[in-house]
């Protein structure tokens, strides 16, 4: 019996969950519920329905796990605890400094309604944070690094985006080569935000903006680049289309750490994603887990868990035989 998936949102995550299932023999897409219009919402799966959000609940008995693929902003967290009271859900919710309340507030609802959650899926947080809790555990004296990039950050885009005679923007967040020589060579600095990353824009301005003053605005902009080397590009829309339509992603989590009577021996631990489509490969991730939510749901599991809960058999669809056999 294959793993009854419901998408629920559907943007970049959305279609790049859509492509993951396709992928996978035993995961199965039901349905993609949208707030928007189901007729104006084309998905690639052709005999899966688009259904109003508002019908989501007539659903419950035919969908094993819903993922939702809202924005981390304003969508997930109030649409994972409200589906929480009904489904098995899972999300890749990604506001770092609010896991904690979010974790709580998706614990309690499922907790009441017997339901189990999984959030913030993906690589960060999600594999990254899997790795930076192993290698702290593993060796415990040490510093972990963790360097995004070369990438398009979203939200960095967006900010762009609002500067007035700005028409469109992407900003790449780059880390900086020299940094992670040193930490590849056993250092284990205290980097400021401008050491380990600088970021790069691309901005299609309107016709006779003044250019210099956009510079000035993104460059000085408090928290996105002010505390960053940041290069501006002013580019035409045509560029813009040709060159920078893709959402490609990458990092690198890295531990430095020393073992040994005198902690004379350096270990290093390194992670690594470079990716040519971040939301698929986010969706990849939460097809994996989405199995998984499923198997520990059956099982009789309830409430919120994270990725640091989640054994790792639960994500393949092989055996416990044959993971032994073929991947041990
Ligand atoms: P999008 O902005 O593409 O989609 C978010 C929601 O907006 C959708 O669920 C959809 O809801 C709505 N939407 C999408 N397209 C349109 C449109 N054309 N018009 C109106 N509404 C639209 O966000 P992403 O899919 O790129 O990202 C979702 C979240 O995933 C991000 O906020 C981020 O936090 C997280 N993420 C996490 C990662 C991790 O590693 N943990 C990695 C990458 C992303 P509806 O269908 O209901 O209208």
């Amino acid at each position: 019996m294959k793993t009854r998936i419901g998408i629920l949102g559907y943007g970049n995550l959305g279609r790049g969950i859509e492509s993951a299932i396709r992928q996978s023999e035993d995961l199965e897409l039901v349905a993609v519920f949208t707030r928007r219009d189901p007729k104006t919402v084309k998905i690639h799966t052709e005999q899966v329905p688009v259904v109003a959000l508002s019908e989501a609940l007539d659903w419950k008995d035919k969908i094993d796990v819903m993922v939702l693929c809202g924005g981390s902003a304003t969508d997930l967290p109030t649409q994972t605890p409200e589906y929480a009271r009904h489904f098995t859900v899972i999300n890749s919710f990604d506001t770092h400094a609010k896991i904690p309340a979010h974790f709580e507030e998706v614990d309690r609802a499922a907790k009441e309604s017997g339901h189990l959650a999984i959030i913030s899926l993906g690589w960060d947080p999600g594999l990254f944070s899997l790795n930076r809790m192993m290698s702290t555990a593993i060796l415990p004296q040490g510093k972990n690094y963790t360097f995004w990039g070369k990438g398009v950050s979203q939200g960095h885009s967006d900010a762009v985006r609002r500067i007035a005679g700005v028409l469109d923007a992407r900003q790449y967040t780059i880390p900086v080569d020299s940094a992670m020589t040193r930490i590849r060579g056993g250092e284990q600095p205290a980097f400021t935000a401008r050491e380990m990353h600088k970021r790069e824009v691309f901005v299609v301005a309107v016709e006779g903006a003044d250019r210099a003053v956009i510079e000035a605005e993104i460059k000085n902009m408090p928290n996105y680049f002010a505390d960053y080397d940041t290069e501006v590009h002013f580019i035409t829309a045509d560029e813009m289309r040709e060159k920078h339509a893709e959402l490609p992603h990458g990092g690198f989590v890295i531990r430095s750490g020393v073992t040994g009577f005198d902690g004379g021996h350096r270990e290093l631990i390194e992670y690594s994603v470079k990716l040519d489509s971040n939301p698929e490969f986010t969706g990849a991730v939460l097809a994996a887990y989405a199995r998984a939510a499923h198997r520990l749901a059956a099982e009789g599991q309830q409430g919120c868990k994270t990725i640091f809960d989640i054994a790792p058999a639960y994500l393949s669809p092989l055996s416990a035989e044959d993971l032994r056999a073929q991947l041990l």
